[in-house]
C-alpha cells in the first residue's frame, strides 16, 4: 500500500543529516507504559537523541527516571492536542490513553487526542519531512466478525458507544496518516497493536491481566468480567518494542498487526495467574461493560512475511516477569 507522490521537501535538519549521523527521535506519550520501554530501546543507540512529549494524564516522570538529565534526551510537559514545533527525523506516535477506564473517563478528550493530536503530529511531519508511526489499535475491529483478525478486515466498530471516542478516533488517526500520506507524500507507518502488558502497567488502571496480578498479589479475589468465555491475547511489552521498531525502519506503511496469536479466555487467564502467583486466591465473576468484543487474536502472517517479527516470550513467562516490578511497586515481598 505505498503510493507513487512525491516525497516531500527534505528539511535542513535533514539536511543536516549528511554532516551528522544522529537520528533525532520524537516519542509522543513516552512518559507511558509501552512508550517508556520504547524509550529504553532508543536510548540504548549512541546515535540517537530522545525526546519524549507527554502530559502526563496515565504516564508519570518516574518511568523515564534513568533517562532524565541524559544528554540524549529530552523530556517535555506538552499535549498533542496543541501544535508542537521541535526539529525531529522520526516521530513515534503513541500519545493516548489505552485503558478503557482512561479513555472513557474524558471521552471528549480522548477523540480531541486522537484526532487533533495526530492531526498535529502529521503537520509537524509534514513541516520537517520526518517520518511518522502511530500506534493504532485491535479496536478498530471492534467486536470482530472475522476470527483472527487479518490487516484486511475492515471491523464491526460501534460508532455511538462508550468505546467509540477510543476505537472510532483511532479509526480516524489511521485515514488522516493515509490521507497525509497520499496527498502530501509523507512516510507513514501504522502499527495495529493488540493487548499488551509487562512491566511498569498502570497498577489501578484496570486493564485484566494489571488487575489480575494485583489482586493476586494483594489476596483479592480476581474479577472476571462475564461471560469470562470472551478471548484476548496478550503480548510481552519487550515483543511489542521490537515489532515497532522494525515497522518504523522497514519499507511498509501498514497498517500491521503487531501482538501475540497465543489466545485465551478470561478464566483461562485468570487460573494461569491464579496458578503463577497466589493459588489461595479465588475467581470471581462480575459485571461487564458495554460493547466488549467477545474475541480478539492477531493474524501476524503480515508482520511475520513483511518484519519478519513474531512474538517470543509466551504468557505464562511473561506474567512472572510482571509479577517481579509488582511486588516492588506494592511492596509486597514474595514468600
Ligand atoms: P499509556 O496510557 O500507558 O500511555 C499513553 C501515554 O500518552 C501516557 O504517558 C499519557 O500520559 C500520554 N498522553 C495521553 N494523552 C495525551 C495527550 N493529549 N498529550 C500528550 N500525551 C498524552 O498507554 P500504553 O499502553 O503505553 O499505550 C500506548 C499507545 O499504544 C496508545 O496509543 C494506545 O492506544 C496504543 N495501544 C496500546 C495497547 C495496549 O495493550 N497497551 C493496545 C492497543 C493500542
Ligand atoms: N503543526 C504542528 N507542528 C508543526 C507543523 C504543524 O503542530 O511543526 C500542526 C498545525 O498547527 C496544524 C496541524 O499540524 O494544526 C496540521 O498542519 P498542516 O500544515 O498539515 O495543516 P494546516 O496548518 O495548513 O491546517
Ligand atoms: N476484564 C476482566 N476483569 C477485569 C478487567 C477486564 O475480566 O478486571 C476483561 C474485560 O471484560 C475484557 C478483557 O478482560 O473482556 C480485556 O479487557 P481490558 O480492559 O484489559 O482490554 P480491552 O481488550 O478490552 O481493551
Amino acid at each position: 500500500q505505498t503510493t507513487t507522490k512525491p516525497p516531500p521537501t527534505p528539511s535542513p535538519l535533514r539536511f543536516s543529516k549528511f554532516f551528522q549521523s544522529n537520528m533525532r527521535i520524537l516519542v509522543t506519550g513516552g512518559a507511558g507504559f509501552i512508550g517508556s520501554h520504547l524509550v529504553d530501546r532508543l536510548m540504548e543507540n549512541e546515535k540517537n537523541e530522545v525526546i519524549v512529549a507527554d502530559n502526563y494524564f496515565t504516564g508519570s516522570k518516574d518511568n523515564l527516571r534513568k533517562w532524565i538529565g541524559h544528554p540524549r534526551f529530552e523530556l517535555i510537559r506538552h499535549d498533542v492536542t496543541e501544535p508542537l514545533l521541535v526539529e525531529v527525523d522520526q516521530i513515534y506516535h503513541l500519545a493516548c490513553p489505552a485503558s478503557p477506564i482512561f479513555y472513557k473517563y474524558n471521552p471528549v478528550k480522548t477523540i480531541k487526542t486522537n484526532v487533533i493530536g495526530t492531526l498535529n503530529m502529521l503537520g509537524l511531519a509534514k513541516r520537517v519531512g520526518a517520518r511518522i508511526l502511530l500506534t493504532s489499535t485491535s479496536e478498530v475491529y471492534g467486536d470482530p466478525l472475522v476470527h483472527p483478525q487479518p490487516e484486511t478486515y475492515w471491523g464491526n466498530v460501534n460508532p455511538i458507544g462508550v468505546r467509540s471516542c477510543y476505537d472510532e478516533g483511532k479509526r480516524v488517526a489511521e485515514t488522516l496518516m493515509f490521507d497525509y500520506h497520499r496527498q502530501h507524500g509523507i512516510e507513514i507507518r501504522i502499527a495495529r497493536i493488540f493487548n499488551t502488558y509487562g512491566p511498569r502497567m498502570n497498577i489501578d488502571d484496570g486493564r485484566v491481566v494489571s488487575n489480575f496480578i494485583a489482586q493476586a498479589i494483594r489476596d483479592e479475589p480476581l474479577t472476571v468480567q462475564a461471560p469470562g468465555t470472551q478471548t484476548r491475547s496478550f503480548c510481552y511489552v519487550s515483543d511489542m518494542v521490537d515489532g515497532l521498531i522494525r515497522l518504523m525502519e522497514g519499507e511498509n506503511t501498514g497498517p500491521i498487526n503487531i501482538g501475540n496469536p497465543g489466545e485465551f479466555t478470561m478464566i483461562e487467564l485468570a487460573e494461569t495467574v491464579k496458578e503463577l502467583i497466589n493459588p489461595k486466591v479465588e475467581i470471581k465473576m462480575v459485571e461487564n461493560t458495554p460493547d466488549d468484543p467477545r474475541q480478539r487474536k492477531p493474524d501476524i502472517t503480515k508482520a511475520k512475511e513483511l518484519l519478519g517479527w513474531e512474538p517470543k516470550i509466551k504468557l505464562r513467562d511473561g506474567l512472572p516477569l510482571m509479577e517481579d516490578d509488582f511486588r516492588q511497586r506494592l511492596t509486597v515481598p514474595k514468600n
